[in-house]
């Protein structure tokens, strides 16, 4: 007996006699039902001209790889489509051999569906350089292109561009979060150059949304920085707040942090809270909306002012609201990709000298002025009046504001 070599086409003949082929109309018919799993398995530049609306997409070389995330149960229905019919064949193939047991290829592919007239859209995707920028995110299953967009989509605002939110800032940047709203009325101080790793030395003096706007850029020309340079006000807060996504708090007085947290709880969005204090330092996530405590749950009523020493007074180590600030920015990452577990209704707690962390539990106070069952706060009150510290006619503080975290 003689050896004959498989030519494809013998081979694609073989795979077809066995298993389960559907034409286009058939595809059309389960995508109305919506019961069915259907995978646009072809090369990337031809799922970037056009694709099946409500398919995913898996190219064919991480067919059996990334199936199960899509479909983990076995008997799940499945319909594959290419070009035209073959590879999707030599898919279902191998999708058979994994044990899914209800699986079809469409005769015909994606361009038998669009001879019919059925309609398709153009997928949004990342263009080359995005693809390879974050090719170190987009490869971790929890993300993929899918939550890379998502991150490119997403608008965090600072609270802040001095120690916690420098890092945070330029570790959401270079994650290509795509829009990045800062708040700070300041310039900078050479002294703020110890931690603030958004401004550098030709960069005392200025405005800080100015110099953190210039270092973004550099960094990641995918983000728009939106500079708010204003004192956060009970009259502009919301309006501020209102456009974004997460809120990361590095706020340096009490009064901010109960106004960001009343704005935050009010309008519904999730507040990444950080403070340091020389050595040590705290995080945790305010979401009311989701079921977790708020600031005022664990803090109702603000110390007396002068009891807790600002950063100015106290000092902090440099390196500290490098460690908080870049885990606020994991946190907001967290939220965006709606991945893991946030850190909702626990208080992150980090000593920088025992090099330990440990957490304690918040819970949501059913007494919490803002969050609680029968809530007192409904608007924006006056805060700094609330924290005890005399104004100026403008409303602007006019006594050193006592600060659990630094600028
Ligand atoms: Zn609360």
């Amino acid at each position: 007996m003689s050896y004959v070599p498989l030519t494809s086409d013998r081979l694609i003949a073989n795979v077809k006699q066995g298993i389960n082929e559907i034409d286009v109309h058939q595809l059309k018919q389960q995508m109305d039902n919506g019961d069915t799993v259907v995978i646009d398995i072809r090369e990337f530049d031809e799922y970037a001209q056009g694709t099946i609306a409500g398919s995913f997409y898996i190219p064919r070389g991480f067919l059996e790889l990334r199936v199960e995330n899509l479909a983990p149960r076995r008997d799940t229905p499945i319909a594959l489509y290419c070009a035209g019919g073959v590879r999707s064949a030599l898919g279902a193939r191998s999708l058979q051999e994994m044990g899914y047991t209800n699986v079809a290829s469409v005769a015909g592919g994606f361009n038998g569906w669009k001879n019919v007239g059925y309609s398709f859209e153009i997928p949004r995707v990342m263009t080359d350089d995005q693809r390879h920028r974050y090719s170190r995110h987009t490869i971790i299953p929890e993300v993929g292109e899918g939550g890379q967009l998502k991150l490119l989509d997403a608008k965090v605002l600072l609270i802040g561009a001095g120690g916690l939110g420098s890092p945070a800032a330029m570790y959401l940047a270079a994650a290509g979060v795509g829009t990045l709203g800062i708040v700070d009325f300041d310039v900078v101080d050479v002294s703020n150059l110890q931690r603030q790793i958004l401004h550098h030395l030709n960069d005392v003096g200025r405005p800080k949304v100015e110099s953190a706007a210039d270092t973004i850029a550099a960094l990641n020309t995918d983000v728009e920085v939106i500079a708010h340079r204003v004192l956060l006000r009970s009259d502009n807060a919301l309006d501020i707040i209102k456009d974004y996504d997460v809120v990361i708090n590095g706020s340096d007085n009490f009064p901010t942090r109960y106004l960001v947290n009343d704005a935050c709880a009010l309008l519904g969005k999730p507040l990444v809270d950080g403070s340091i204090f020389r050595f040590e330092g705290q995080l945790t996530v305010f979401d009311p909306a989701h079921d977790g405590p708020c600031y005022r749950c664990l803090y109702p009523d603000p110390p007396p002012p002068g009891e807790v020493p600002s950063c100015a007074e106290g000092g902090v180590l440099g390196v500290l609201p490098g460690i908080i600030g870049s885990l606020q920015a994991s946190e907001a990452v967290k939220l965006i990709l709606r991945v893991g577990e946030p850190l909702t209704g626990r208080l992150l707690l980090f000593d920088a000298l025992d090099g330990r962390f440990r957490q304690v539990k918040v819970r949501k106070d059913p007494a919490c002025p803002v969050c609680g069952e029968n809530p007192t706060v409904t608007e924006l009150i006056d805060y700094e009046q609330f924290c005890g510290i005399p104004q100026s006619d403008n409303g602007v503080a006019i006594e050193p504001i006592p600060a659990l975290a630094t600028a």
